[in-house]
């Protein structure tokens, strides 16, 4: 039978996805759930992406399957296959390749989420037929994956690209998951807006009070939320829209040393952060972003693959593992 179809998996921290693709790289089901957070070891995830896995496939006849292509949270171990020691979830490893491959035998490419996703944008998406490109996610964390030359960088063990701790403030107060000071991901990630937030709220003292974003808090700044600063600066709160210029200044930042470093003609960018409030986010870097880049303005827009893109990545990477040179992680 001819191999047609490709099995995507998309780990993260809250959500597991896993997806059926066809051979033009059209997703044709999808499965998530909540991934677990509790159990004695890693493998309680692994179990739970199997029986995903399964019943995503039950209706297929699995000889007709080219492979298996995951995008997970980092760091990744790839000689392994596994997730190891990852700050979001509890757990020191994540088998993934080779149960996976031992339970389908079937093939498995492990990528990190970001890797996975400029992928999926190069080969499915807005990237198709450029040879240089850059996905920046603003999501619980703060990550991306480029290709540059034609070749998508993953690094020695899987873990290329870690953009989120590139270092955006140098007096920074706030400290990053990681342990560092001053790192992107301290300020604008999903999980940590709301400690940058606050000290934006406390720095204008009294007459930040009054503002809508306080009410919507409850006058509670413990019960600050990153939705309260969106929802109140999209109702015109002057002190919301304030500190949304301040997270534009450090988004730029990033946005800049990434282009810098990468010289891309496209930066997609994708992450609940991004997808939910593009005007918001995006539009203050565009603004700022020219006086930091030196060279040429690449595109930066949302990307249109969604929140599926780390899905259309491990499809793409199935689909086009030998054009790339990307040999299977265990098959
Ligand atoms: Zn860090």
């Amino acid at each position: 039978m001819r191999r047609e179809y490709a099995i995507a998996v998309d780990v993260g921290a809250t959500w597991l996805r896993v997806a059926l693709g066809d051979e033009k790289g059209k997703l044709l089901a999808k499965l998530s759930q909540k991934t677990r957070q509790k159990g004695r070891s890693g493998e309680t995830v692994t179990e739970q992406v199997l029986r995903m896995m399964s019943s995503l496939v039950k209706d297929i006849d699995l000889s007709s399957v080219k492979g298996v292509g995951i995008g997970s949270i980092g760091p990744i171990d790839l000689e392994e296959g596994s997730v190891v020691n990852s700050p979001n979830l509890p757990f020191e490893q994540i088998p993934l390749a080779k149960p996976i491959s031992s339970e389908l035998e079937l093939p498995v490419w492990l990528l990190n989420d970001c890797a996975a996703a400029v992928l999926g944008e190069w080969k499915l998406g807005a990237g198709r037929g450029l040879e240089n490109l850059v996905y920046v996610t603003l999501s619980t964390g703060i990550g991306g994956g480029a290709v540059v030359n034609n070749r998508l960088l993953i690094g020695k063990s899987g873990n290329a690209v870690e953009i989120g701790h590139l270092v955006v403030d140098v007096n920074g107060s706030l400290r990053c998951g990681c342990g560092g000071l001053g790192h992107w991901e301290a300020y604008c990630s999903g999980a940590n807006l709301p400690n940058f937030i606050k000290l934006q709220l406390e720095e204008m003292g009294e007459r930040a009070k009054d503002s809508l974003i306080f009410k919507l808090a409850g006058d509670d700044l413990t019960n600050l939320t990153a939705e309260n600063l969106f929802d109140a600066a999209k109702a015109g709160d002057k002190v919301s829209l304030r500190i949304i210029e301040e997270i534009g200044k450090l988004n730029a930042a990033g946005f800049a040393s990434v282009i810098n470093v990468y010289d891309p003609s496209l930066v997609t960018v994708g992450g609940a952060i991004a997808l939910e409030n593009p005007e918001l986010i995006l539009e203050p870097v565009k603004k700022r972003v020219k006086e930091l880049v030196i060279g040429e303005l690449p595109r930066i827009e949302v990307t249109k693959l969604g929140r599926d893109i780390t899905l259309y990545g491990g499809v793409a990477v199935v689909l086009h593992s030998e054009e790339l040179g990307l040999s299977p992680c265990v098959g």
